[in-house]
């Protein structure tokens, strides 16, 4: 089965009066449970699927069915619906959030926006997802500047998973993080995929951590994919 279906995705941007093919023709899918790694030279392409994934910006053409829904077009509770299901964590949680925000309300913002659980149960709740991202407790009350690089990316995931996404689009998330932290968070994520089965697209440029944790990998140049398969046959092992 699938769960995410992408066909001829095609984005052009407007600089001044020059215009940039973004993506031209980009088709994927990702099964339930699965995790493909998008990888690729900087500016193939990678982040404007994320974000056409996540409707921050509108293709020019194609066509994405997630869950078996058509999620371009769609608007207002309907939307907020697919947005529970399909969850995002950047590369830097430092510029994505901000920085005077607790961890605990990061992790707050999802539970209550989209009424996972009542207000009297969400401390509980929080105090669940910290656990179950290897986060003490005690860090609830405090704030992002405050703790490490890895705890923030840990914080990224607890509010990412507390909706009960199927899919998580992972964005460079680990690429800034230095090697053992980087191999925490990838084994950290191996270990939710097993026991929760969220699927992952996990956008990459570093094939060390793409060959630890993905199923399938598509390489992506100039717009395009240009090669797409089993990870073991599209980067063989060194
Ligand atoms: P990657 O994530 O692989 O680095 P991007 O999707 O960010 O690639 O960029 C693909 C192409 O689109 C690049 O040529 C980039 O310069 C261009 N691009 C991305 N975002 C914009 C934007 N907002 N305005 C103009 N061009 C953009
Ligand atoms: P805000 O200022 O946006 O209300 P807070 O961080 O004060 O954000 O609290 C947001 C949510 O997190 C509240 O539901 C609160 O009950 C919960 N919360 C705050 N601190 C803790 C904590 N130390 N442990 C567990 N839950 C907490």
């Amino acid at each position: 089965s699938t769960l995410l279906q992408v066909e001829g995705l095609s984005k052009r941007y407007r600089r001044g009066n020059q215009e940039v093919a973004a993506l031209d023709g980009v088709s994927l899918s990702i099964a339930p449970g699965e995790t493909l790694a998008l990888v690729g030279p900087s500016g193939s392409g990678k982040s404007t699927v994320a974000r056409i994934l996540l409707r921050l910006v509108e293709p020019d053409a194609g066509r994405i069915s997630f869950n078996g829904e058509a999620l371009l077009g769609l608007r207002g509770a309907a939307l907020r619906a697919i947005r529970a299901n399909l969850q995002m964590v950047f590369q830097d949680p430092m510029a994505a959030f901000n920085p005077r925000a607790t961890v605990a309300g990061l992790i707050d913002d999802p539970l209550r926006i989209h009424g996972i659980v009542g207000r009297a149960e969400r401390p509980r709740a929080i105090a669940t997802l910290l656990e179950r991202v290897g986060l003490a407790t005690e860090l609830a009350g405090r704030r992002v500047h405050e703790i490490s690089g890895g705890q923030r990316q840990r914080v990224a995931i607890a509010r990412a998973l507390a909706t009960r996404p199927a899919l998580i689009v992972l964005d460079e998330a680990v690429s800034a993080l230095d090697v053992l932290v980087r191999a925490d968070i990838l084994s950290l994520l191996a270990e939710l995929q097993r026991d929760e089965g969220v699927a992952y697209l996990f956008i990459s440029h570093d094939l060390g951590a793409v060959r630890a944790i993905a199923h399938r990998i598509a390489i992506m140049d100039g717009g395009r994919i240009v090669e797409q398969g089993e990870a073991a046959t599209v980067i063989a092992a060194p």
